[in-house]
């Protein structure tokens, strides 16, 4: 099935209201089997409205949804520009004029305005889409083999329509509902990845894949039709990069983390420097966290490194805050300090400033201790501080988690 979808309105394009229509109805739609398979956003403006239906409609989709500029105000065109496009004459809908009108006096408790009286035009040909939960009712045409369907920009009045006419009509049209797999890794920027995993997935011709790489890690989704053939892609995947591989849900590793630490009866704790305090965060944000997690110390300067965490003051003359020896120290003492079986530890030098040539911005140590083995590991990051601590936090994440599954 063929979907098209064109977002109406100036503030769209301003960037003063992010499009999240397109994301939502992108995103639901493919759960009942239609992709979008072309998106188009313009201004309320006659003109770029009906070049954009021209557009679309060359393609010759099955479904066109339009959303935005429904409502009584001057600057709101759609209606009229589309009743011109499907050469439908206005008619006014006195029983809705007057159900509209009875809310306004009795709900709203004030006159209704004549701007209303747009929002009860209705067109000779074509059908009116009821609106739940909102005074701007859609409209259904038809041209060739094409329907479109235009709804309100309100997020909340276009769903409630998108799920009360729009995914009925879809589920009669025989959709073909397309399955995916996700995997989340960490650790390999996405042109790694791809070199190791794109031989696999071309092997495969009906199945479309996408890398989504964030600062957290690249997700890779595969989406096709059949389950059996997409169970073999996620064999075949995690088969090649099994060190990399920290979900196939769409969880946060921090979620991850608090289960497996719940499952293997295990508790951590976290000592921060660059980062801080972020790891803790990201574990408190995981709901039942507070069974396996004591607790963090923030340990920016280095007295607090010595007084709260034992570093040894011979460790940081020698090797200094930002090193292998003071994160191993810092998560042993980190562990000790608040009871935990795991300590957990960063510190390194976040940027922009604060490098040399010895140690440059972007060096980060993480510890890892428990009572069996304690070691640190080296990373080299760029030079923007806000990415550097996301970055650092979601290493020192899946290092705690590779560690976690030694256990299973
Ligand atoms: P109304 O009756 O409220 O005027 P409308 O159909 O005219 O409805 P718009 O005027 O286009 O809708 O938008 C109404 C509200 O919905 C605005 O706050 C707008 O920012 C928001 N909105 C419109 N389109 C989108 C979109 N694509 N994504 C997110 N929000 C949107
Ligand atoms: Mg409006």
């Amino acid at each position: 099935m063929i979907v098209s979808l064109l977002t109406i309105g100036n503030e769209l394009l301003k960037g003063a209201t992010i499009n999240t229509n397109a994301s939502w109805i992108g995103k639901n739609l493919f759960k009942v089997g239609a992709q979008l398979n072309k998106q188009i956003t313009v201004k309320d403006n006659h003109s770029a409205i009906i070049s954009a239906l021209n557009y679309l409609f060359e393609n010759k989709p099955d479904l066109v949804i339009i959303t935005g500029g429904l409502g009584p105000t001057a600057d709101d065109i759609t209606r009229e520009t589309l009743f011109e496009y499907f050469g439908a004459n206005a008619i006014l809908d006195e029983f809705y004029w007057k159900e509209l009108s009875d809310y306004f006096e009795k709900k709203l408790k004030k006159p209704i305005s004549e701007n209303n009286r747009s929002q009860a035009l209705v067109p000779d040909i074509g059908e009116i889409v009821p609106n739940p939960v909102g005074s701007a009712r859609g409209f259904k045409f038809k041209k060739d083999n094409t329907t479109f369907f235009s709804l309100p920009g309100v997020p909340l009045e276009m769903k409630e329509m998108i799920t009360s006419s729009i995914i009925p009509w879809i589920n009669d049209h025989n959709p073909i509902v397309l399955k995916q797999i996700k995997i989340r890794t960490s650790g390999k920027p996405e042109s790694a990845i791809a070199t190791i995993i794109e031989p696999i997935l071309n092997e495969y011709e009906h199945y479309e894949y996408g890398f989504f790489p964030s600062a957290y890690g690249v997700d890779i989704i595969v989406t096709g039709i059949d389950e059996g053939t997409l169970n073999e892609i996620d064999q075949k995947i995690t088969f090649a990069i099994p060190e990399l591989i920290f979900t196939k849900s769409d969880q946060n590793i921090e979620n991850v983390i608090v289960k497996l630490l719940a499952k293997n009866n295990r508790t951590l704790s976290t000592a921060e420097s660059c980062t801080g305090g972020l790891i803790g965060h990201r574990i408190t944000q995981v709901s039942g966290s507070s069974s396996v997690y004591h607790g963090g110390i923030i340990s920016y300067s280095n007295e607090v490194k010595e007084k709260q965490l034992k570093v040894k003051h011979d460790t940081l003359m020698s090797h200094g805050a930002v090193s292998e020896e003071t994160a191993k120290e810092m998560a042993s003492g980190v562990r000790l300090a608040l009871s935990a079986d795991i300590g957990l530890s960063i510190t390194g030098i976040a940027g922009p400033t604060g490098g040399t040539p010895d140690k440059p911005v972007g060096l980060v140590y993480i510890g890892y201790s428990d009572k069996e083995i304690t070691f640190g590991k080296k990373l080299l990051f760029g030079k923007n501080r806000s990415l550097n601590k996301i970055r650092s936090s979601q290493a020192a994440l899946n290092l705690l988690y590779k560690e976690l599954m030694k256990d299973i």
